[in-house]
């Protein structure tokens, strides 16, 4: 693999030389974080940018973050606004749309809050968030007011602080057995520190398994480096949720950091958000989910974007989300098949129509081609009576 981004010319607009990194650079994930793109020369530099993304970039000044990692920005096509990634992370005129509804915390995080980082909203399992930063400020974020908004967050103090007061929440709850570090994205802080917090954590007897929810993989996969992985793996079982959101994503770069954690002994798993104009057609969904197959990630969940102030422009009907479910349902591999869930104030709700209507005699089927079957006994528990 070459260390240079991939494309250097464009067909339409002023032509431009993306900048060349040398090799090791390219596989530094610091170098990546010094190098992130923030401001417009900066964007020029990957992209031509468009009227409407350089009117949004002035637009979200003073109250949404931006920023790429040079990784991301190799993968946005330089000529097409409307390329999949760029969406993902350039600033658009949408996010500052006024939509009905919109709500800065749909999901009601800070109403569940039990302390400056632990949300407590189910019974067994809490989030932690952990940090407000990411490497790119995905501009879909369900925590928009956390992550990207420079005037909201959640955090009390500077993320620097203590972290005393969250462990002891989960060690005075023992009925807390699942703890997943998110954010912001967990990994933007240094192993040491990382450790630091998964070390604090394991030292509570009673969390049993520990989650991390990263964007890393994706956004900048050289973050995975097999240092970061044994670390992790010193603190098993440790699980982790990625967000793959299109097959663009998937290179040879983010394969080779999936690869490493499985090596190292920890799932990975991917949450994707369907969104209007970058994956919600049946056709990139196949492909994404079994391109996730192919790189050994289980797809877990598949969110229907919520009504988040700055994000509703990415929002699709329900009817889409079900068109979407039952072109994958049946049709490819049954574990390729994420759960679509709506993320609700009274938790993630499962929102697929289902295979089958009750009927008085027993369960009318319906299969992924459209067949039917009726089906009578097969509600009914099977006793011993039944056998003989
Ligand atoms: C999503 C979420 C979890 C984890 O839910 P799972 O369905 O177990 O993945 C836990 N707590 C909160 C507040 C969440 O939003
Ligand atoms: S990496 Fe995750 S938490 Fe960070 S901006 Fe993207 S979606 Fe939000």
């Amino acid at each position: 693999m070459s260390g240079t981004p991939r494309e250097t010319g464009t067909t339409a607009g002023p032509t431009f030389i993306r900048p060349r990194v040398p090799e090791a650079q390219w596989n530094d994930w610091r170098w990546h974080m010094r190098r992130r793109i923030t401001n417009i020369e900066k964007a020029r530099q990957w992209i031509n940018v468009s009227p409407d993304e350089e009117k949004a970039i002035a637009g979200v000044a003073g109250r949404y973050r931006w920023s790429i990692t040079p990784y991301y920005a190799s993968l946005m096509d330089p000529d097409d606004p409307l390329c999949p990634v760029r969406q993902q992370a350039v600033p658009a005129t949408g996010e500052l749309v006024e939509f009905s509804g919109a709500e800065v915390d749909p999901v009601g995080d800070t109403f569940y809050r039990k302390t400056n980082r632990v949300v407590h909203k189910y019974p067994d399992r809490v989030i932690m968030l952990v940090t407000e930063a990411c490497p790119v400020y995905c501009r879909h974020c369900t925590r928009k007011f956390h992550t990207t908004d420079v005037n909201g967050t959640y955090f009390r103090d500077d993320e620097g602080g203590s972290f005393d007061e969250d462990l002891r929440y989960i060690a005075e709850h023992p009925e807390i057995r699942d703890v997943l570090l998110t954010g912001g994205d967990p990994l933007s802080y240094q192993d040491g520190k990382l450790e630091e917090i998964i070390s604090g954590l394991r030292a509570i007897p009673s969390v049993e398994i520990v989650r991390i929810g990263t964007r890393f993989p994706v956004l900048l996969p050289q973050r995975i480096t097999d240092e970061l992985c044994a670390m992790l793996s010193r603190y098993h079982p440790v699980w982790l949720n990625t967000h793959f959101n299109h097959p663009k994503e998937i290179t040879e770069e983010a394969t080779a950091a999936v690869d490493r954690l499985l090596r190292h002994g920890i799932p990975v798993g991917n949450q994707t958000v369907l969104l209007r104009g970058i994956n919600d057609d049946v056709a990139t969904m196949r492909t994404l989910m079994t391109e996730l197959l192919r790189i050994r990630v289980r797809p877990y969940y598949l969110y229907h974007c919520d009504n988040v102030t700055g994000v509703s422009h990415f929002m699709t009907s329900v009817e889409k989300g079900w068109e979407i479910m039952e072109g994958l349902q049946g049709h490819i591999t049954g574990f390729g098949v994420p759960q679509y869930v709506l993320t609700t104030k009274i938790g993630k709700i499962p929102i697929a129509q289902p295979y089958f209507t009750p009927t008085p005699d027993g369960l009318l089927l319906r299969n992924y081609r459209g067949q039917q079957m009726a089906v009578d006994g097969a509600v009914h528990p099977i006793t011993e009576s039944d056998a003989r």
